[in-house]
């Protein structure tokens, strides 16, 4: 089994759904008392916000690149960025090391085209949802084509996160409106919806909405299990 290599702690809400997730997806593997193989680099998600609100993104990026380091010096076979957002910055971290990373949006755009969705909505972070990053790779690299909700949904999605999820804060009034805006995202033609920021699955369950839900935190920490169990 490869050794998996997190840079974590963005939010450390959803580090601890995919520290859970590669663990229980090792053990439906492998059975026992298996576990995985895991090296985790948590920053502190406040000097990371700032930076990102105040366009520093290649402090960003620096502050990733040593995390990075940091995991292949701890013994990473391969690694992830454990949110969407800081995929902007994923090619400069890639750069830093000599291990692959596991890109989130190429994951869930594999897991899209396997069943059939060419047209999805996105939810994320302003950045997410704004920024050529991910959009452009799921459109270029894959052919997605993309629906993002309109300027006062976003505004409101990107407070919601950074305001209430990426504390904890689970708020009735905010998962309506979220159901409201993958709805409309539907309505718009969206086959599906992409929970295109790792924390809103906790806010947000398939189980509420007939919209099929694509949850990056879990696809992506599944991909993770799937090349660290993959001897070739
Ligand atoms: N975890 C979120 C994401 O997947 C947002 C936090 C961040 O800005 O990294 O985009």
């Amino acid at each position: 089994m490869k050794t998996i290599g997190l840079i974590g702690g963005m939010s450390w809400e959803s580090t601890s759904l995919y520290y859970s997730a590669i663990n229980q997806g090792v053990r439906e593997s492998l059975g026992g008392l298996h576990s995985a193989k895991i090296c985790l680099y948590s920053v502190d998600f406040h000097e990371i916000e700032q930076l990102q609100h105040q366009g520093k993104w290649q402090q960003t990026a620096d502050i990733l690149a040593k995390a990075a380091e940091a995991v292949e010096a701890g013994g990473a076979d391969l690694f992830l960025i454990c949110t969407n957002t800081m995929h902007k910055v994923a090619p400069e971290v890639q750069a830093a090391v000599n291990i692959p990373l596991l890109h989130i949006a190429d994951a869930t755009a594999k897991k899209l085209l396997a069943d059939g969705i060419t047209k999805v909505g996105l939810l994320g972070t302003g950045f997410t949802m704004q920024q050529d990053f991910y959009q452009g790779r799921l459109t270029q690299g894959f052919g997605i084509r993309v629906i993002t909700p309109n300027a006062e949904q976003q505004q409101k999605v990107h407070e919601v996160i950074y305001q209430e999820l990426c504390l904890g804060k689970i708020n009735k009034q905010s998962k309506r409106y979220y159901l409201e805006v993958i709805q409309d995202l539907h309505n718009q033609g969206a086959q599906a919806v992409i929970l295109g920021c790792t924390e809103i699955t906790l806010l947000v369950k398939q189980a509420e909405t007939s919209v099929p839900l694509y949850d990056t935190t879990a696809i992506h920490a599944q991909s993770a299990v799937a090349a660290a169990l993959d001897d070739t």
